[in-house]
């Protein structure tokens, strides 16, 4: 089953407003079992939305617009789709009483607005709006399905949830199409793509490789004749593929890292306590992200200047002034320092130099030491990161939760690469 998602407005084309209805569609197709072959924007053009919905139909099972269904000038979806199928334009008059009815007590209401949005190509179907004045639509169109939705991301939502899903559902398919994501953390991507070589291809499997800030994933398509083919495929590829890649899978559900590592704290009755300087309490941000977080996270202390590390976690400013605020030693201080204070099982801090400025031969920006410390011992590690001081932020907090994540898979030096 291929599907055609066609998106119309100037303003998409413009660029001031960004297309998420094609997304929202084509990842509710996905789960659908289905297959988006192509999305295509189209501004507000009878000609030209015609043409591309012409073409659609031809070469796709199912087409989805969304656009131009509103009363106003601009809205020419519908004259788009009776001038490409070859149908009259008629009043719905079922559906204008429903309008009058719906608007009796509205004065807003302008002369011909109604008998506008009544107004449907001949022979098809209008899909109940819940949440707006706009009906969609439905017709078939040589042997391609078409729906057309408002424009309005929540109205458009509602009606493809409330009918248009159910009618897809109940379709047979003649192969099912499923993705899911598995993500990785602390490997480059060239390095993942070596280790998944070596255990791939697989018949019916297709892997994907999307970089993230502070990690790759891994979208892995698989196409059977059925959804339980599909996930048995599924299975089976991520079994090989998480071999070569053992801990640096963090997930195979699409979960972040954060409430990875938020969920496995919480299950392990585990608590922790955070010092960060670079990233100015991000890694705290994304730990209480995580609901019921609070049984484990005791406190996440910022601590900036020099003065603060020493005052807030009882660092000797000495050794401040030895090493630099940015160094291994300072970073593995911060971490006991806040565990000793917090009382908890675990500790992470940051410190670093998110740049632009302020980097040295000796001292780069993008350098980040991240302290650990547990029980019974305390380490810490290093790393380069490069971009934007943003991105080494994020980098720097992704790499602070995956030293916590390596650490309670009892690898304390796992991340040490
Ligand atoms: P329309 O149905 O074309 O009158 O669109 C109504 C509103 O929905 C406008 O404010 C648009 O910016 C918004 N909109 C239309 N198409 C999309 C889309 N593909 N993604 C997100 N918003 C949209
Ligand atoms: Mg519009």
């Amino acid at each position: 089953m291929k599907a055609t998602i066609i998106t119309i407005g100037d303003e998409l084309l413009g660029g001031e407003t960004v297309d998420t209805n094609s997304a929202y569609i084509a990842r509710r197709l996905g789960e659908l079992g289905m297959a988006v072959a192509g999305t295509v924007s189209v501004a507000d053009r009878v000609e030209e939305i015609s043409a591309v919905l012409d073409r659609a139909a031809r070469e796709s099972d199912l087409v989805v617009v969304t656009g131009g269904l509103g009363p106003t000038e601009d809205d020419v979806t519908k004259q788009a789709v009776a001038l490409a199928t070859g149908r009259e334009l008629e009043v719905d008059e079922r559906m204008l009483k429903y309008l009058e009815e719906r608007f009796r007590d509205d004065s807003g209401v302008r002369p011909g607005v109604l008998e506008n949005l009544a107004t449907l190509p001949r022979g098809s179907r209008a899909l109940d709006n819940p949440v707006g004045a706009a009906a969609g639509l439905a017709l078939a169109h040589m042997d391609t399905a078409i729906y057309v939705l408002p424009g309005v991301p929540r109205e458009m939502e509602a009606i493809f949830e409330g009918t248009m899903a159910p009618e897809l559902e109940g379709l047979t398919l003649r192969e099912f199409r499923k993705t899911r994501l598995v993500r990785t953390a602390g490997l480059r991507e060239s390095v993942i793509a070596e280790r998944v070589r070596s255990v791939m291809p697989l018949q019916g499997v297709t892997v994907g490789y999307l970089p993230r800030t502070a990690g790759v994933d891994l979208r892995l398509t698989a196409l059977a004749a059925d959804r339980a083919g599909a996930d048995s495929l599924l299975d089976q590829a991520i079994l090989r593929i998480t071999g070569p890649l053992g801990r640096h899978v963090f997930s195979t559900e699409g979960e972040s890292l954060h409430r990875v590592v938020g969920r496995m704290l919480i299950e392990r009755r585990m608590t922790i306590a955070v010092a960060e300087s670079c990233t100015g309490g991000l890694v705290g941000h994304l730990l209480t992200e995580v609901a019921g977080i609070s049984a484990s996270l005791e406190r996440d202390i910022v601590a900036y200047s020099n003065t603060a590390k020493a005052e807030s976690l009882k660092i000797d400013e000495a050794l401040i002034l030895e090493h630099g605020a940015v160094s291994g030693e300072v970073a593995e201080a911060m971490a006991c320092g806040v565990r000793q204070l917090a009382g908890t099982d675990l500790a992470v801090s940051t410190t670093g130099i998110a740049g632009p400025g302020g980097g040295t031969p000796e001292k780069p920006v993008g350098l980040v030491y991240i302290g650990l410390a547990w029980e019974g011992g305390s380490s810490v590690a290093k790393d380069v990161f490069r971009g934007t001081r943003e991105i080494v932020k994020e980098r720097a907090a992704g790499r602070a939760l995956d030293m916590v994540r390596c650490h309670l898979l009892g690898e304390h030096e796992a991340w040490k690469r």
